[in-house]
């Protein structure tokens, strides 16, 4: 079995920074696999050894983007023209949504998936909606959709967990609107067959998600729920990002979105809340008790301007948090790390709710977690190979002592610091450079000219 050693002028582990660390990586399986696994950590390796790569400045463990939709990736800059609300951006991105084909599809996701790379990203969590052709007929392949995007993540070297996503109505006792008819498989039970068909593969996980309690009628979201329970997958859910949304739960069923779906059974340990942005007392209860996991995404939030989620509460609770960027608006995990703190600190006026490691912690193991990737985001042996190194010598990283090189990268850095990404010991990104898309701006450029012409 072929050994790699990378040697990590520092390293974090899990609690502090550690100067000199040796990570022997073992590499198995095929040969396009990202199999690779930690097999050894060695501290007070003062100098790279004989034949090790050597990876200058911080290197953490590979960050979980816990929530993606890659085609909003299509919208950045358009977006910021005008004024309103999530309402009306809703309107600008089905415009895009209506012109993706698989090959299309793959080509964006290919080169946004080469960006998350660059940002030290080495597994997303794709909430996957977009199903159908234009219309809502299916394709010969009725998973082609989902296919382009596992096909891209493989393409960009990191790890995909698919949340395909069951979105069957425009609201509560409202059919799909035109725009919808390419997300929806008519039922719950169609959406279960047809996502039976996805399989997991090396670096490929398939979960679930409910869109919303918008989105899937109340007495066909316990199937959704029993289809993830039966495969042990990570299920997903927008949870109360708007109030409008909340307002039209309670008018339909008499009570909160939280409420409703612990009455279906879809809250516990393998579910996610994305945003739980508006919540009462007692839904922060229900999240808590369940242990039902929290995925804020603030730089989204902030964007389409739906509040900030009780974050701090949710986690006292008992809600695991992960990160993710949604919607693109940027694509750095280290800005949703640390916009999670500054957002509670002016909220709070008061500094301090988070530390950098609580903070890492979110967007690397929990994320994975989130992800059904428990064996990722730690510097470990056995866990999987997956890391990422921060420099300490850029224009936003120099000065600060070594052993702060955690609050540094968390509270400063930016996804341009990222020097190297490594996704089951396979060197993805290096010199800041992706391997197999090594102009994935001009990757970017081309699949969004493509959409808009
Ligand atoms: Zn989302």
């Amino acid at each position: 079995m072929p050994l790699t050693t990378y040697w990590l002028e520092h390293a974090w582990l899990d609690t502090h920074v550690e100067p000199g660390v040796a990570l022997t990586v073992s590499m198995s399986g095929s040969a396009a696999g990202q199999d690779g696994r930690i097999a050894a950590v060695r501290t007070g390796v003062e100098a790279p050894p004989p034949g090790a790569v050597a990876l200058r400045g911080l290197t953490i463990p590979g960050l979980a983007n816990a929530h993606s939709h890659a085609f909003h990736r299509a919208l950045r800059g358009t977006v910021q023209v005008g004024s309103g609300t999530f309402w009306t951006w809703r309107e600008v991105m089905y415009g895009v949504a209506q012109r993706l084909t698989p090959d299309s599809y793959f080509a964006l996701t290919r080169a946004v998936y080469a960006e998350m790379a660059l940002a030290g990203i080495t597994s997303v969590g794709e909430f996957h909606y977009l199903h159908h052709a234009p219309g809502g007929a299916p394709y010969s392949d009725p998973n082609a959709m989902g296919e382009a995007l596992i096909a891209a993540a493989a393409d960009a070297g990191i790890r995909i967990t698919l949340l395909d996503t069951a979105y069957l109505s425009s609201g509560f006792g409202a059919a799909p609107e035109r725009h919808q008819l390419r997300f929806t498989d008519g039922t719950a039970d169609a959406w279960a067959e047809r996502v039976s068909a996805l399989k997991d593969r090396d670096g490929v996980r398939v979960g679930a998600a409910i869109h919303s309690v918008r989105a899937v009628p109340a007495d066909q979201l316990a199937t959704v729920a029993r289809w993830a329970q039966d495969r042990q997958a990570p299920l997903h859910v927008h949870l109360s990002e708007q109030t409008a949304e909340n307002d039209a739960c309670q008018a339909a069923h008499g009570m909160t979105p939280t409420q409703l779906l612990a009455e279906h059974g879809v809250l516990g340990p393998r579910t996610t809340g994305v945003h739980n942005t508006h919540m009462t007392r007692t839904d922060v209860g229900l999240i808590g008790s369940t242990s039902t996991g929290t995925c804020m995404c603030p730089t989204t939030e902030r964007d389409l301007a739906d509040g900030i989620g009780p974050a701090v509460a949710l986690q006292r609770a008992g809600s695991p948090l992960s990160l993710g960027s949604d919607s693109h608006a940027v694509i750095d995990l280290l800005e949703e790390a640390r916009a999670m703190e500054l957002n509670e600190r002016l909220r709070t006026r008061t500094r301090g709710h988070w530390t950098a490691a609580a903070l890492l912690r979110a967007a690397t193991a929990d994320g994975h977690a989130a992800l059904g990737w428990q064996e990722a985001g730690t510097l470990e042996q056995g866990a999987l190979a997956d890391f990422t190194t921060i420099a300490l010598d850029s224009v936003r990283t120099a000065g600060p002592a070594p052993r702060l090189a955690a609050e540094t990268a968390v509270f400063a850095a930016s996804a341009a610091d990222v020097r190297h990404t490594i996704v089951g010991g396979r060197h993805v990104v290096r010199d800041g450079v992706h391997a197999s898309v090594p102009d994935a701006g001009r990757a970017l450029a081309d699949s969004i000219a493509a959409l808009r012409d």
